[in-house]
């Protein structure tokens, strides 16, 4: 299938055509004065002025609370009830950035690993994420340090380019994406015409050297250097980097409820809370901050490619964005592309 025209005026058939269906029409939209991803049952809710979403379109497969059991207790002994996964039939992500849809490999490796979690496989096969590649970014865009490409295709069923009109040219990625377009020539039309603006590129990082990174985190002999206490020192331990992070993906069960009947929930979690290694003994493995953000970068370098062979990083920038004190991932990964 050739490349097809999305005029800009056809968005609102587009997603009439999902939500009228029943389906889930996730955009970035305005949220609290911010660009996020969300819902929209309109077009007119869609937002075309963003660098990157507050948020990433994880919430959307993995959402940060779910049930996935209940339980009653009757004199005969605990009854547990399955908690069916609520996929709807079609989720179409749009507006996605490169980055966030290279993040879905991550998630799924983690989530088919020794165990397929149909919470998240389910809303996932249901997805189709169409991608708008950059023309816009900002200081803490750097997804060409890690390897990918700001109008890159990884993750994407559909990308998107934007045209100097304000349309898009549009490339079906995967099978999904093709069937997706085929089953609307009232949108995507044969006839492709238009300019495609210049293609946003992050600085280029030049100190920082991923294979050097990688070599270094191998040898866990540097768990105990002073390296990681002075870059981490100014950690508080908010984890608000780990929510943003569109790769992020660890959570918790937790029993809610009373003495009689609850739900078992699926509560995301994460590595920077000082509770999150905690055993009941009172022994706590990271016991300090900079241990715990020691593991997150090693889960983003070490872990993520040695297990899985996907990307722990994809460059977006949240982290940098939202940390309240500033800590730069960045700085972090040129530090530990220097030899010792
Ligand atoms: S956002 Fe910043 S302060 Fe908060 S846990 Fe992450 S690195 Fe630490
Ligand atoms: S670690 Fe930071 S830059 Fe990398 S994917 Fe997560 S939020 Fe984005």
């Amino acid at each position: 299938m050739g490349k097809k025209l999305l005029k800009k005026e056809k968005i609102g058939t587009l997603v009439d055509g999902v939500v009228k269906k029943g389906g889930v029409f996730v955009a970035p939209k305005l949220m609290a004065r911010q660009v996020a991803y969300g819902p929209v049952l309109d077009a007119s809710e869609v937002e075309f002025d963003y660098i990157v979403p507050r948020n990433s379109f994880k919430e959307f497969m993995f959402p940060q609370t779910e049930p996935v059991a209940r339980f009653i207790v009757t004199r005969e002994g605990v009854e547990l009830e399955e908690v069916r996964v609520s996929v709807p039939d079609q989720m179409v992500i749009f507006g996605a950035r490169p980055c966030d849809a290279a993040a879905t490999a991550a998630l799924r490796s983690v989530f088919t690993w020794d165990f397929v979690d149909e919470f998240y496989t389910g809303r996932q096969d249901a997805s189709v994420v169409i991608t708008i590649a950059c023309t816009r970014g900002d200081e803490a865009c750097f997804c060409t340090a890690v390897g990918l490409k700001p109008d890159g295709s990884e993750g994407s069923d559909i990308l998107l380019k934007e045209t100097a009109e304000g349309d898009f040219i549009a490339e079906a990625i995967t099978g999904k994406g093709r069937a997706f377009v085929d089953k609307r020539r009232d949108v995507f039309e044969d006839r492709v015409s238009g300019k495609i603006k210049e293609i946003f590129t992050p600085e280029r990082l030049e100190g920082i050297n991923l294979g050097r990174i990688s070599e270094r985190l191998k040898d866990k002999g540097h768990y105990d250097e002073p390296v990681w206490a002075e870059l981490a020192r100014k950690c508080i331990g908010c984890g608000a980097c780990t929510f943003a992070c569109p790769t992020c993906h660890c959570f918790d069960m937790v029993d809610e409820g009373n003495y009689a009947a609850g739900e078992r929930r699926k509560n995301w979690d994460a590595c920077q809370f000082d509770t999150f290694t905690l055993h009941a003994s009172g022994h706590n493995p990271r016991d300090t901050q900079y241990k715990r953000w020691r593991n997150r970068f090693m889960c983003k370098f070490n872990f993520y490619p040695e297990k899985f062979s996907s990307k722990g990083c994809v460059g977006c920038g949240r982290c940098i964005r939202v940390c309240p004190v500033r800590l730069d991932i960045t700085e972090v990964m040129e530090e530990l592309s220097c030899s010792r």
